[in-house]
């Protein structure tokens, strides 16, 4: 779609609004061969990145970041157009990778190394590109988590074959050609960057299984990023992949703040979010009030089109994904839930729902990725993590306490990525390290750990210094 300084347009493959279905654009589907050109001009561009220096790469960062700015509103509405997220959080999302690419200019700069006295000598060393990446990124954070790839890349002198979901590619196209742009205004070679569009199993798996590609980026759901780890052979890979992530709310929490926080974290974008809140687990004491104020809280939310500024829940990504929410929610009482909220669907739009559920409910089980939030009656503290800690996902986790000793204590049993101590799971600002164990991920991304991901350490050893 974008090879090597060529934009290719094929109406292969319909774009749709989730919100109406309606078709706003189309997109070639790139065969393997293809796919295996650009790969192959790509590494041909290794060393033009590698050689550029720290300054040249900060400045094609922070010029990216300031064009991003300059486009802020029709980028943010682009995202909503093709994902569906409400406009107001799609505004955040530009904002936020503004500051992804702005915090990789620095590291651009910061890339040091260690030194190690010796006898007769000193060893050094510094950090290389690994070469060739290869990003693939999902439909939920179309342009924050294509940032999170592309912006750590170029600070590292890495050339990039990206290729986004075809779920919502549209703000990854005017991202590429702000690049295209800027790599043209400073007379940078356009094969060190290359947008490759069309179907996940044709274009993604090619990236994943061509030897000519050093390290694949990927972030999405567990069931492609198992085939990554089996389908990738000799590379480095980084995955951020899904989760269940449990909300444990004891009973001497600030009941307030926890209600308004898990309805905040749990419905933003529809649930569509890796770190949502996948379960709530409520010591007793306190479950009637909680409950209660997260019924009321919930029963506030606007739901409807995207575009309008008040709306708080928007579309799901596709018919089959609401389809399959509204079949987990009715799996969900068929187990013995009892609905206390919503659990209806209308086209693609699921209505918040809150339900009581068991511990061994499906909806505690699986990643919903949807506006359904399980709550469980927890006896204590050790029940609690006990329910957490039994699942294949290891993303995020929260706990609502007013007492940090215990909330410390919870904090070190848990085998999560990371435990947010008085929010919901659903926090992250880029700067921190971010990922999961277990099976929801590989590698830390948040740019700093990322630039570490996306870079070899080269040794150098000086002897006999006399
Ligand atoms: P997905 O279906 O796994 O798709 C992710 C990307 O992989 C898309 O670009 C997709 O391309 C591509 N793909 C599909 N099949 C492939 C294959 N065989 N080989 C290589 N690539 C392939 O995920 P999604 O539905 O877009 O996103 C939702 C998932 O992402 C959830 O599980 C969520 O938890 C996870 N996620 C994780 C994080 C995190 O940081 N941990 C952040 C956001 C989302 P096409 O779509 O074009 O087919």
């Amino acid at each position: 779609m974008f090879i090597n300084g060529e934009w290719i347009f094929r109406n292969d493959l319909e774009v749709f609004n989730p919100y109406n279905l309606e078709v706003i654009g189309y997109i070639p589907s790139l065969s393997r061969k293809e796919v295996k050109e650009a790969i192959s001009i790509a590494q041909e561009h290794k060393d033009t990145m590698k050689e550029l220096s720290p300054s040249q790469r900060y400045s094609i960062l922070m010029n990216i970041a300031r064009e991003i700015q300059r486009r802020k509103e029709e980028l943010a509405k682009i995202i909503s157009l093709d994902a569906g997220k409400p406009i107001r959080q799609s505004i955040i999302e530009v904002d936020r990778s503004i500051g992804v690419f702005k915090l990789a200019a620095f590291y651009a700069k910061e890339m040091r190394g260690e030194t190690i006295p010796l006898e007769d000598g000193i060893i050094l060393t510094k950090r290389e590109p690994v070469g060739l990446i290869g990003a693939i990124t999902p439909f939920n954070f179309p342009l924050n988590l294509v940032a999170h790839k592309v912006a750590p890349a170029i600070a590292t002198g890495n050339v990039v074959v990206l290729h986004p979901s075809s779920k919502a590619p549209m703000v990854a196209i005017e991202l590429t050609k702000i690049i295209e742009s800027i790599l043209k205004r400073k007379n940078i070679p356009l094969g060190v960057f290359h947008l490759l569009t069309g179907r996940g199993d044709i274009v993604g798996d090619e990236i994943v299984r061509n030897e000519k590609v050093n390290m694949v980026s990927f972030t999405g759901s567990v069931e492609v990023g198992e085939s990554i780890t089996r389908n990738a052979g000799f590379k480095k890979i980084t995955l951020e992949l899904g989760g269940n992530n449990p909300t444990i709310v004891l009973r001497d929490a600030d009941i307030e703040m926890a209600a308004k926080s898990t309805v905040k974290g749990k419905f933003l974008n529809a649930g569509q979010v890796c770190i949502s809140v996948g379960k709530v687990l409520v010591e007793e004491e306190v479950a009637d009030r909680f409950i209660e104020r997260v019924v009321e809280e919930t029963k506030k939310l606007k739901v409807g089109n995207p575009l309008i500024r008040e709306t708080d829940v928007g579309p799901l990504i596709t018919p089959e994904s609401a389809e399959r929410v509204e079949s987990l929610i009715k799996q969900g009482l068929e187990e013995g839930g009892k609905l206390l909220y919503g659990g209806k669907r209308e086209g693609n739009i699921v209505y918040p729902t809150v339900m009581e559920v068991d511990a061994d409910n499906i909806l505690c089980e699986v990643e919903v990725f949807g506006p359904v939030l399980p709550i469980v009656r927890v006896e204590n503290i050790e029940e609690a993590i006990e329910i957490s800690n039994n699942t294949i996902y290891g993303l995020h986790a929260g706990i609502f306490t007013k007492d940090i000793n215990k909330a410390f204590k919870i904090a070190d049993k848990l085998e999560y990525g990371g435990v947010v101590i008085n929010n919901s799971p659903t926090f992250r600002v880029d700067n921190m390290p971010f990922g999961g164990i277990k099976k929801s991920g590989l590698g830390r991304e948040g740019v700093k750990y990322a630039v570490e991901e996306m870079t070899e350490i080269k040794t150098i050893i000086i002897k006999n210094i006399r």
